[in-house]
């Protein structure tokens, strides 16, 4: 168990070093507010600076080095970090506030994540390409880009850092990271792990702090050469036009409102059972989470009937809790977001169906817990039904029909992921093809991703330029040459 407030500093160049304003911050448990988790460096736009030019004089000779050396420091730190797994794991849930299943899964996904591009680096090289004529060898080269800077949300504080970093890393590149401030823990401990592992020094650079200063520099510094971001479309998009003068690569991944849609001939209990997981799961703070379901009007009353049941049986406690399978929402706004939007929605002529209520007595006396909650007769055109809640709120839709349904479920701005519970193949594999998202389920939760396939969205959800993890990754992280090699004279 780990005992006591931890102290991190910012990591530059393979040290832990203060802030140049020596400022701090600290992070909160969100299912006790009584505890401190740990206390940070808050860095600022010069040590920004200071991180870049870290890892742009560290950049030439990492380059040079080949990607099965760089995959054997990865391959390392996924050892590290699953012997670390369970202290990890539990500093998670008192930072970010989800269950102690969920955030164990979360660090071995890292592992995981570590040991395929580990694997990988056996593969990463060109394409030869045949030649028009004889005598003639024309082959390209996968080369880093320099200097990337990455940010990443609170939701996944390991998955995200660890699924941008590995492939960045791999590829030959050096990094700037800036986690956010509302979990940092986990990316100073993989910078640790990763340097034990024998990451060289000014490879990867951490910087903790407000992310204004620090996107202000990305934006402004030459040395940055591409961005991959992972938060909300209102930081996405402000962060898009700030690198657009200097024409950067960028790749953003935003907010989302995925539908899970429930057929007339679905398995109910099962289509329940998918919803409960993929809406209340993680405290609905994922960006795949489910939050319409839109549902054939024949099996509304006893597909709603089922929800409410799985809903109320749905165990709600801290993360530290055995048998917990909700913990709290990370921090009173994301709290007070989640009911306002239910208070909005019963304005425009919703109804709460079940849950949404404050949990303050006992063991939630001092966290910022709720009841999930179901939301019924929503119609299209809603708030409710539009913009993205990130908290344990589902909304019902009735349809009519399976094209009202794809109608509805592409009438929205997001596009990340979508689920339908069906038993009609034809049925399912039409929706596969019409349905307007990056990631499509069929009889699946909307959240859930294998590491190994490719995952982003498309319209307001993703710049839809290039995918993240598995093999896609690679794209992102290295440009191509065409080599022309004439041997023939
Ligand atoms: P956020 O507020 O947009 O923050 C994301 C990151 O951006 C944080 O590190 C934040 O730093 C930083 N940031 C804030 N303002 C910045 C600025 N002006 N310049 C540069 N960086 C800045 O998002 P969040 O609340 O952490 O995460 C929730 C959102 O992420 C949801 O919308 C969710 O859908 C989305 N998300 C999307 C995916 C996906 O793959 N599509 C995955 C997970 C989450 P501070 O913390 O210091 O403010």
């Amino acid at each position: 168990m780990l005992a006591g407030m931890k102290r991190y500093d910012l990591f530059l160049n393979g040290q832990s070093v203060p802030a140049a304003s020596g400022k701090t911050f600290t992070t909160t448990n969100p299912a006790d507010t009584r505890e401190t988790v740990a206390t940070y460096s808050a860095g600022g736009r010069e040590d920004a600076a200071a991180a870049v030019a870290a890892a742009q004089a560290a950049f030439p000779k990492w380059a040079a080095t080949t990607s099965v050396a760089r995959g054997r420091i990865l391959s390392k730190a996924s050892q590290l970090l699953e012997a670390r797994k369970a202290e990890l794991a539990e500093l998670l849930v008192r930072e970010e506030g989800k269950t102690l299943t969920e955030a164990t899964g979360e660090v071995q996904r890292a592992a995981d994540i570590f040991r395929f591009y580990g694997g990988l680096s056996y593969t990463v090289g060109g394409q030869v390409i045949p030649h028009d004529l004889p005598g003639n060898l024309m082959f390209t080269r996968r080369e880093p880009l320099g200097v990337v800077a990455l940010i990443t949300p609170w939701n996944f504080p390991i998955a995200i850092p660890v699924w941008k970093l590995a492939p960045a890393l791999l590829c030959g590149n050096t990094v700037v990271l800036k986690p956010a401030s509302q979990a940092p823990a986990m990316t100073l401990e993989v910078a640790k792990v990763l340097h034990e592992a024998g990451l060289p020094a000014g490879v990867l650079n951490v910087v903790t702090g407000e992310g204004r200063a620090f996107g202000a520099e990305i934006a402004a510094n030459k040395a940055v050469t591409a961005l991959s971001f992972t938060g909300s479309h209102a930081v996405g998009s402000a962060l898009y036009q700030a690198v657009a003068p200097r024409m950067i690569r960028c790749q953003l991944e935003m907010g989302s409102k995925n539908p899970t849609i429930v057929l007339a001939d679905a398995d109910l209990d099962l289509a329940a059972k998918l919803v409960t997981i993929a809406g209340f799961g993680l405290t609905g703070q994922a960006c795949t989470a489910t939050s319409r379901v839109i549902v054939e009007r024949s099996v509304l009353p006893a597909f709603t009937e089922k929800l409410i049941a799985a809903a109320k049986a749905w165990k709600v406690a801290p993360g530290l809790t055995p048998g917990a399978q909700m913990g709290p929402a990370v921090n009173e706004a994301e709290l007070q977001g989640n009911f306002d939007a239910i208070q909005q929605a019963q304005a425009e002529g919703a109804e709460l169906l079940w849950g949404g209520a404050r949990l303050t007595e006992g063991e939630f006396a001092h966290g910022w817990f709720m009841q999930p909650a179901i939301l019924g007769n929503v119609t299209p055109a809603m708030k409710i039904a539009q913009e993205e809640v990130f908290g344990p709120v589902v909304a019902i839709l009735a349809v009519d029909s399976f094209d009202e349904a794809i109608t509805v479920a592409n009438g929205v701005q997001y596009g990340l992921s979508a689920s339908v519970v069906t038993r009609d193949f034809k049925r399912a594999m039409q929706y596969a093809e019409r349905i307007e998202v990056g990631v499509v389920k069929v009889n699946q939760i909307s959240t859930g991703l294998a590491l190994q396939a490719p995952f982003g969205g498309v319209k307001q959800s993703s710049t839809d330029s290039f995918r993240e993890q598995g093999t896609a990754a690679l794209d992102f992280y290295t440009r191509g040459k065409t080599v022309y090699l004439d041997y023939s004279a």
